[in-house]
C-alpha cells in the first residue's frame, strides 16, 4: 500500500494554487531563457510577474457589461453625445503578452427620452473589456457592442490611441508611434455632423 493511500487527509500536502504552479513555471521559463531567478532581488520575480500577469488579465473573470445594467432617467429631453473623454487603460497584446496602455473615448448618443448610464460606467466597461488578453481593435468593438446592446442608443463610439509594447520596444521599433483605431455605431458613424463631433473628443494622447 502506498504512502498516499494510507496517508490522512491532512497529512497530505495542499494541492498547489493555480498562482503557486503559474509562478514554478514562470520560474522554469525564465531559466529555459537563461534568466536565473537567484539572488535577493530576483529570487521573487516569478511570483510577482505572475501576480501581474493576473492584474492584466483580470477582466477575463469579470462581466463588463454588468456595469450598464443601473440606468438613470435623463435630465433633458434632447440630450446630445455623452462621453467619456480620455479614459486611462492597461491592455495586455494577445500576440505577445506585452502591455499597451493607451486612453480612449467611449461614447454614445442617446434615443430621445431614454435613460443613461453614469459616465464613470463607461470607463469601467472599456477598463474591464481590455483587461485581458486583447487586440485593440477588438476592445473597440466590444465596447460599442456593449453600448448597442444594453442601452437604448442612436449610436455608440469608442475611439483608441494606444502605444504597444510590442511595437515600439522590439522588432519594427516603431519608437513613440501610436495605434488609432475608431468604432462607430449608428448616426455617429452615419450622420456627417455627428461623426465629427465624436471624433473631436480625441483621444489626443495614447497615455
Ligand atoms: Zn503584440
Amino acid at each position: 500500500m502506498t504512502t498516499s493511500a494510507t496517508a490522512a487527509p491532512s497529512d497530505r500536502p495542499l494541492p498547489a494554487s493555480p498562482e503557486q504552479t503559474a509562478a514554478e513555471h514562470a520560474r522554469a521559463m525564465l531559466e529555459a531563457l537563461g534568466i536565473p531567478c537567484t539572488g535577493e532581488s530576483m529570487h521573487r520575480t516569478p511570483e510577482r510577474y505572475v501576480r501581474a500577469i493576473a492584474e492584466m488579465t483580470r477582466g477575463l473573470r469579470l462581466d463588463p457589461d454588468r456595469h450598464l445594467g443601473v440606468l438613470f432617467p435623463a435630465e433633458s429631453t434632447n440630450q446630445g453625445i455623452i462621453a467619456a473623454v480620455d479614459v486611462p487603460f492597461v491592455a495586455l497584446c494577445e500576440h505577445h503578452l506585452l502591455p499597451f496602455p493607451g486612453r480612449a473615448t467611449v461614447a454614445y448618443l442617446p434615443a430621445p427620452g431614454a435613460r443613461i448610464v453614469g459616465l464613470s460606467k463607461l470607463a469601467r466597461v472599456l477598463q474591464e473589456y481590455a483587461a485581458r488578453p486583447q487586440v485593440q481593435e477588438r476592445i473597440g468593438e466590444q465596447t460599442v457592442a456593449a453600448l448597442d446592446k444594453n442601452l437604448d442608443v442612436r449610436g455608440a463610439a469608442c475611439v483608441i490611441r494606444s502605444r504597444h509594447a510590442c511595437m515600439t520596444l522590439r522588432g519594427v521599433e516603431a519608437h513613440g508611434a501610436a495605434m488609432l483605431t475608431t468604432h462607430l455605431t449608428g448616426e455617429l458613424e452615419t450622420d456627417p455632423a455627428l461623426r465629427a463631433q465624436v471624433l473631436s473628443y480625441g483621444p489626443s494622447e495614447a497615455v
